[in-house]
Order: C-alpha cells, then structure tokens, then sequence
C-alpha cells in the first residue's frame, strides 16, 4: 500500500516569503509551462503565494488559469504610471533617438522593455501589493522558465539561518552597448556620498564581490552579473537608504531612457558592493534555464535529482558565464594579500 507522506522537511516554519512575477497576459501559456516547474519541483510542498504584477489588467482567463495551477494563494496588482512610465525629467525626444540609435542592440530599440527595467529595479519591492504581504523574502519568477531540480528543503529558510541575503544561479556577461555610462555613474554615487559623509559601500575594498565586477580594482566594470529572471532575496535590501540612494541617482542621469541599462547589472552591482561576499549565496542545486542558457548542476549526488545535462551547463564552458569571476571574487581575500606583501 502506498502511503502519501509530506516529506520531513515540508514541517519546517514558512517564512515570509512568495514568489513575485511581472507578466503579459499574452504570456499565459509560458507562466503556467513555468509555474508548473516550480510547483511539481519545490511549491506543491511548500506552499508560497505567488504574486503578479502587470501594467494592464489581468484577464479573467489569466487569473483563472494561474490560480488553478498554484498550491497556494495567488494575488494579482496593477502597476501604475508611476511606476511605469516617464519621469518628468526625461527628454523624450532624445530617449526615442537613442533607442534608434540602439537597434542593433538586445531590446535596443524597446520602450517596454526599459520601462520593465526601470520597474524591476526601482519600484516592484515597494509596489502596495507587496508591501501589504509583508514579505521577508522573494523568488523572483518569469514565464518560459525551466526548472530541474527536485528541491525537498526551502530555500528561504536557509537564507535565514544562513543569513544569505540576495541569492542566484547564473551570472552573466553584459552586452556594453547597453550600459556605456553605468558604471562612471555609479562610481559618481560612491563619490558623492562618501562626500556628504554616507559611507554606503564600506565592505567595497575588504569583504566584498567587488572582483567580480571589475579586473581591475574598480576602475572599469567587466559586465558580470547576476542574472535576475532568477533571484532570491531579502525585500529589505532594496528598501535600504544605500539602495534607494542610488536608484535615485541612477534613475536622475536618464541611463534606464537614454541607454539601457537592466535590472540585473543594477541590482547585481548594488548587491556586490554592498553586501558581504558571505551574504550572497550561489544555489548550485537548482538547475535552471532561461532563453538558450542553462544551469545544471555536475555534482553526483545533484544529478539525481535533475532532468538536466550537467554538460549543458554555462557555468565553465561559456565565454559569457561570470561564474569564474565569481568563485574568484569569492576566494580573494585582500587581508591576506596585504600579509603576504608585507611580510
Ligand atoms: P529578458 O529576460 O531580458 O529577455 O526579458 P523578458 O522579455 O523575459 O522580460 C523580463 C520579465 O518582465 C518577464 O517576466 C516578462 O514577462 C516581463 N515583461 C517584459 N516586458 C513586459 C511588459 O511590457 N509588461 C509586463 N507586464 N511584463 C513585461
Ligand atoms: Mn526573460
């Protein structure tokens, strides 16, 4: 006879946490192809709501079908103007030549997608629909995802007890065509904070991924990110003065208009300076794959539990995977450095 048990660990506490979208309507079928991942691979165990986010409304046949493949709660918000459309400081006219001028480039000639840009960076952790949940933590999900990996703990909880506070699983290389002034912008902001006395990235030059940015001490930013159609983070981090700060300033030059800088390069130098590198957390064990790019766990005891070809995997065998960088920033430790020359 079979027996149905809950695994052991789907008796841990839930956290605060859901999972949070931004989706079309006309992206249906690739929400519920990933929700349907996600579900089988880790929710139907655990139970996170699921939150969406649209600057339309949401279809009746959207809501239905959504709910109806959630374990849990669904909850549905509007995003409105302002948080998805121009500020008043932005120049229009040059905005539209500069995204002709982009066209060769990934999204370069998109309104949408800068405005979607904006909005994952500046706005969707204090939209009023997620600031009602009180969430501690989020997984960010998008439609056509693939996830690959059986997950039996929460990884929530583990963020907690180990005090992990922005997590991911693929990090990437940056076209430079869509960020030429980013990173001189956000060298300005250290500047001009340090000047009015607000240290905000202090753990820059001792405890942080601050090489993985950047070859070269901080001088010049070598593209590397995290991808962030994947990411699993603390809500607080983004509400902090440092965060907000620099959002401002970022959003003040026009760079998400005149350029077009995504959320990840954002969000990922923010967490990289910001952050100690012990608060980041790379989860190898959950096999992945957004667009044509995969991550697939090579470990014995992972491969069990994966659908997927570890030799698929970007990590090491692609030139536009960071994940090099990242072990290597991981690994650096300028206390010793400062020993081994001294000494
Ligand atoms: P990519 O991952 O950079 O190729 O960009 P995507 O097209 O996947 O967009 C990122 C996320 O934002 C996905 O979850 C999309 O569903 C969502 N998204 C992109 N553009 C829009 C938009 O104009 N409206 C809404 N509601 N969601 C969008
Ligand atoms: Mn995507």
């Amino acid at each position: 006879m079979k027996v149905d048990l809950p695994a052991a660990t789907n008796t841990t506490q839930r956290q605060a946490a859901a999972f949070i979208v931004l989706v079309r309507n006309s992206e249906l079928f690739g929400m519920l192809q990933s929700m349907q991942d996600v579900e089988q691979r880790f929710n139907s165990k655990f139970n996170y709501p699921w939150v969406f986010l649209n600057e339309e409304p949401f279809t009746k046949e959207f809501i239905d079908a959504t709910t109806s493949v959630a374990s849990s709660k669904t909850h549905y918000g509007l995003v409105n103007e302002s948080m998805w459309g121009y500020p008043d400081w932005i120049d229009q006219k040059h905005a539209a030549d500069m995204r002709h001028k982009m066209k060769d480039l990934p999204y370069g000639t998109s309104e949408s997608y800068r405005h979607m840009c904006r909005f994952q960076s500046g706005f969707f952790w204090r939209h009023p629909l997620v600031l009602s949940l009180n969430l501690e933590y989020y997984w960010r999900v998008e439609p056509d995802v693939r996830y690959f990996c059986d997950l039996d703990y929460d990884p929530f909880l583990y963020m907690k007890q180990n005090n992990k506070k922005y997590a991911f699983n693929i990090s990437f290389k940056e076209h430079s065509g869509t960020i030429p002034t980013l990173w001189d912008n956000i060298k300005q902001f250290a500047k001009n904070s340090t000047e009015n006395g607000k240290i905000y990235f202090k753990n820059a030059y001792k405890d942080s991924l601050l090489n993985l940015l950047s070859y070269d001490g901080g001088q010049n930013y070598n593209g590397c990110h995290f991808w962030t159609n994947f990411e699993i983070a603390r809500l607080d981090l983004w509400h902090t003065e440092a965060y907000q700060e620099l959002f401002n300033a970022l959003d003040k030059s026009g760079g998400f208009f005149y350029e077009r800088w995504g959320d990840a390069p954002v969000h990922s130098i923010f967490a990289a300076l910001y952050l100690s590198k012990d608060e980041v957390h790379f989860f190898n064990d959950i096999g992945y794959k957004h667009s044509t790019y995969q991550h697939c766990p090579a470990e014995e005891s992972l491969i069990r539990r994966c659908s997927c070809d570890p030799k698929a995997s970007l990590d090491f065998g692609d030139r536009m995977s960071c994940l090099i960088e990242y072990m290597e920033a991981r690994d650096f430790n300028p206390v010793d450095e400062e020993r081994t020359v001294n000494d």
